[in-house]
C-alpha cells in the first residue's frame, strides 16, 4: 500500500451509468458467509464502541483454502495485508451471517455501518484511480435517478482505502493515543 491519500476527483467510475444495486430482488445476501467477512477500521471500531456494540468485535477470522484463493486473487491480496492480520473483523453466527443482520434482513448498524459496508458493491482499485461494480453483486438495476446514491457509494470506496492509510499512520505515529482511548486491545497484533 503507498501512503497517499487518493483524491476523490480524478477517480474514474468504471460502470454503466445508473448500475446501482437491487438489494430488495436479491437472492444472495452478501452480509453471509466468509467471502463476506467485514474487516473493519480504527474508525469503526471506534464507532461500534460509542453504539456500545463491542459484541460485534472479533479478532476470529475464518480461513481459506489454497484452491479459493488461487481463484481468487483480489481475496489472496486481502487475506496477504498487514490489515488482515491486524484489525478485529465483525463477528459472524453459527450460520456465517454478520452478527449485526436482523431477523427480517436489515442492518442494524445503518447508518452507522462500517466502511466497507457503506460503499459495496463499489470498490476502489487503487492503482488505476477506478471505482468499478463487483460481480459479487449480481442483481442490480440500471436506472435514472440515482446519480447520487452512487456517488456516495463510490466515495466511500475511496474513503475506505484511505482509511487504511489514517489507520497505517496513526499505528505508527499515534500509538500511545490509540491506547489511551481504548483502541489498541481490539487489534490482533501489536508489532
Ligand atoms: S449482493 Fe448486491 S443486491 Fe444482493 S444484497 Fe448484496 S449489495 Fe444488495
Ligand atoms: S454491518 Fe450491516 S451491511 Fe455490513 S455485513 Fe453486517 S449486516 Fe451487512
Amino acid at each position: 500500500m503507498h501512503l497517499r491519500l487518493i483524491p476523490f476527483e480524478g477517480v474514474r467510475i468504471l460502470a454503466p451509468a445508473g448500475k446501482i444495486n437491487d438489494c430488495s430482488c436479491c437472492s444472495d445476501i452478501c452480509c453471509v458467509g466468509p467471502r463476506s467477512t467485514v474487516l473493519l477500521r480504527l474508525k469503526d471500531i471506534a464507532t461500534l464502541l460509542d453504539l456500545g456494540r463491542s459484541d460485534l468485535l472479533t479478532t476470529q477470522k475464518p480461513r481459506f483454502g489454497e484452491d479459493e484463493q488461487l481463484s481468487h486473487p483480489a481475496l489472496r491480496r486481502h487475506l496477504a495485508s498487514d490489515a488482515w492480520h491486524t484489525f478485529p473483523v465483525l463477528r459472524q453466527d453459527s450460520m456465517g451471517a454478520c452478527a449485526a443482520l436482523s431477523r427480517s434482513g436489515q442492518c442494524s448498524l445503518y447508518p452507522h455501518w462500517p466502511l466497507s459496508c457503506a460503499r459495496f458493491p463499489y470498490s476502489l482499485h487503487a492503482d488505476e484511480r477506478e471505482v468499478f461494480f463487483s460481480k459479487r453483486c449480481e442483481s442490480y438495476w440500471i436506472r435514472p435517478g440515482v446519480d447520487q446514491r452512487i456517488e456516495k457509494m463510490a466515495r466511500a470506496a475511496v474513503e475506505s482505502y484511505n482509511e487504511r492509510i489514517r489507520d497505517a499512520v496513526l499505528l505508527e505515529y499515534a500509538r500511545d493515543r490509540l491506547g489511551q482511548i481504548g483502541l489498541l486491545p481490539f487489534l490482533a497484533e501489536q508489532p
